[in-house]
């Protein structure tokens, strides 16, 4: 397979056109997510977000779960399926914190009796604004057979790796999926990594509360391998 011309230079990856026109390589670069437009970067970062994604894509085939996972090409690269994205942030809840817990005045950590599933328009100058289904449709983002496709999608992926990751001693408190289209099928495309799940430590035994591994940037040099070691060894 040969890389040919970057397609897109997103905050933390980078797509490369090849010569298989129905694939592309998605590069995972050692930067840091952060709230402002500051850049943080940490070497080998990029590498560990590219094995647990490729790994937690794997996982999901068997279970049967439609994404755009091909192969991991080399330690910061995979190879995926090329999707029609849809401009949309799935995010799903199994504990409110963080911005759900403040909107909805609930305590961090509160386990919510079923799932919130919450769409988010991928528009940066809006500030990737809070969207729902009707709005989705009102612009044209997907049609109603393929919401029914998503939802189910993320319903399984939540069941499957809330097992995994409460295997592992860790609950998953939430996480972010992007979906495309190939033809007409609807797969899950992106990643699935410390960057778009937050998971809660079961094991952190100082205090009575459970704790999040919050990524910043300071935390950054022991949370990915952390979490790389306890996913994935
Ligand atoms: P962003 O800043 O947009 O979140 P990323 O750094 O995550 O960007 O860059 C990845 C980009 O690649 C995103 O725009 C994402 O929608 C897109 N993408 C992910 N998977 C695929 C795919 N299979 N086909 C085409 N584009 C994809």
């Amino acid at each position: 397979m040969k890389i040919q011309e970057t397609l897109a230079e997103g905050k933390t990856k980078k797509i490369y056109a090849t010569d298989e026109t129905d694939q592309l390589i998605m590069e995972f670069l050692d930067v840091i997510p952060q709230e402002t437009s500051k850049k943080a970067t940490l070497k080998g970062k990029g590498a560990i977000n590219a094995a647990i994604s490729a790994y937690l894509f794997d996982y999901l085939g068997s279970y049967n779960v439609p994404t755009h996972f091909i192969k991991q090409l080399d330690d910061n690269s995979l190879v995926v399926k090329k999707l029609d994205m849809i401009p949309f942030k799935m995010v799903i809840w199994n504990l409110a914190c963080d911005s759900l817990a403040k909107r909805l005045g609930l305590k961090d950590g509160t386990v919510l009796e079923t799932p919130v599933l919450e769409l988010y328009l991928k528009n940066a100058k809006l500030k990737n604004p809070l969207i729902n289904d009707y709005h989705a449709y009102a612009l044209g983002l997907c049609d109603r057979s393929e919401m029914g496709s998503i939802v189910r999608i993320a319903t399984k992926v939540n069941a499957v790796l809330k097992s995994f990751f409460y295997r592992k001693k860790l609950t998953l408190a939430n996480f972010e999926l992007e979906f495309g289209k190939s033809g007409s099928q609807v797969l899950m495309g992106d990643e699935l990594s410390p960057d778009t799940f937050t998971v809660w430590d079961d094991v952190d035994t100082d205090k009575m509360d459970k704790k999040p591994f919050q990524i910043t940037p300071e935390a950054a040099k022991t949370v990915y391998p952390k979490l790389h070691e306890r996913l994935l060894k």
